[in-house]
């Protein structure tokens, strides 16, 4: 197999990368132009026979995603995802802030594909740097006619705005950042019904993720057939891993779905630190169950990380060393989703709060006899019904930390006196 070259990320380390004569300069905005040569169904059918799948963390197919909105509907909307917030993920804000266009002109071509004439862009409150780059690259998008009215001649009519966040984890949960939008308090919606029929302002919305959108320019230009060609049987094309924890060089390293996770972390991310040997992996951000060693062979893709008892999730590896506290680790994670947690359902809400202060007690040394039977017992009870999946999410590193880790948390519990 040829050496494999980044894709997504082939831009991202040159001089003023994201500028759009950059850009220009090394073939953007030619993926645009086919695409308006093509007939929007012709866009979708390609998309869906390329097999890609959305990268915000839940996989879902994309071209099914676009094959489900209403194509009479009089107003459709965009809404592109980057409120990147899942502890241990940092690729989104990469491609934001160095490839800016990469990701505009896969917006204009899916909005294109899907008959879409408004996108709004919803980014993390936090990403300062990242706000100024969309703003500045759909400023000039406008200016070089690949945005608003009748765009390259083509009779196809698009305008794209920016909206900052205020930096809660929850609006990346594609209904809470909806209610986000609309000026609301950022909580989940029921579903169904999808965006897909009732979104924005009650109007069909396909929400995307934006590493999922710069795969599209590839796809169109590139062809269907070749996308395919790279990763799994079930997850294709590239994927950017975000490589944090005790690992040499941490980083975003885009390499083809399917790659092991010992070549990630010990050829690309340079092995553990100091030599050390590796306890435990988080391998798609902190909401996914955590694995062991014995399974550093396992290609990351959707249906294997499954079959392994994870998930691939965002694709952030985070990597942990011999000497790794898990109950530590187990505290800090449960501490960001009770914080984040929107407080919409008591499951969440009390019963993260409940779950923290046992997780406080164990690290700190005070813990009661039953707060392990009682932590167990909580995180069953959590997972599952919660109103949206972040409930459940939470419950993730703490239910397989208690799997895999059982003695270091018994070990902080009292151990009741023999008569
Ligand atoms: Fe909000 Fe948590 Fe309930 Fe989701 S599970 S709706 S974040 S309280």
């Amino acid at each position: 197999m040829d050496a494999w070259k980044p894709i997504l990320l082939a831009n991202v380390n040159l001089p003023n990368s994201e500028k759009i004569t950059t850009y220009l300069g090394h073939g953007g905005y030619q993926a645009l132009r086919t695409a308006l040569t093509m007939q929007p169904e012709q866009i979708i059918q390609e998309v869906k026979a390329s097999g890609l799948r959305g990268r915000g963390g839940a996989g879902f197919p994309t071209g099914v995603k676009w094959g489900f909105m209403p194509k009479d509907a009089p107003v459709k909307y965009l809404a592109v995802n980057t409120d990147e917030g899942e502890p241990g993920t940092f690729k989104d804000r990469l491609i934001v802030e160095r490839d800016p266009h990469s990701i505009l002109e896969g917006v204009i071509i899916a909005a294109y594909a899907v008959g879409i004439h408004r996108a709004f862009v919803y980014i993390r409150g936090e990403f300062f740097l990242g706000v100024k780059r969309w703003i500045k690259a759909i400023a000039d998008a406008y200016q070089h006619g690949y945005l608003g009215k009748n765009i390259l001649d083509s009779g196809f009519d698009l305008d794209v705005s920016v909206h900052r966040g205020a930096g809660a984890y929850i609006c990346g949960e594609e209904t809470a950042m909806i209610e986000s939008l609309e000026g609301k308090r950022g909580e989940p919606r029921l579903k169904p019904p999808y965006p897909a029929q009732v979104g924005l302002w009650g109007k069909p919305t396909l929400v995307q993720n934006i590493e999922t959108l710069a795969n599209i320019p590839h796809i169109v230009q590139r062809g269907a057939a070749w996308y395919a060609t790279i990763g799994t049987e079930q997850s294709k094309g590239p994927k950017i891993f975000c490589v944090s924890g005790h690992v040499n060089r941490p980083g975003n390293y885009e390499l083809p779905l399917g790659t092991s996770l010992r070549e990630i972390v010990y050829e690309h991310a340079g092995g553990v630190r100091m030599n050390r040997a590796l306890k435990a992996v988080i391998p798609g951000g902190a909401s996914t169950p955590l694995l062991l060693a014995d399974k550093l062979d396992v290609p990351m893709a959707f249906e294997t990380l499954q079959a392994a008892g994870s998930a691939l999730g965002t694709g952030a590896v985070i990597v942990m060393d011999e000497t790794t506290d898990m109950v530590e680790v187990t505290r800090r994670t449960t501490s960001f989703f009770v914080h984040e947690s929107c407080g919409n359902c008591v499951l969440c809400r009390i019963g993260g709060t409940r779950m923290l202060e046992i997780l406080e007690r164990m690290s700190n040394n005070c813990a009661q006899p039953d707060d392990l039977e009682k932590l167990e017992f909580l995180a069953r009870g959590i997972y599952g019904p919660t109103f949206c999946p972040m409930g459940t999410g939470m419950c993730e590193p703490i239910s397989s930390a208690l799997k895999l880790f059982r003695g270091e948390f018994a070990a902080r519990v009292p151990q009741p006196v023999m008569a």
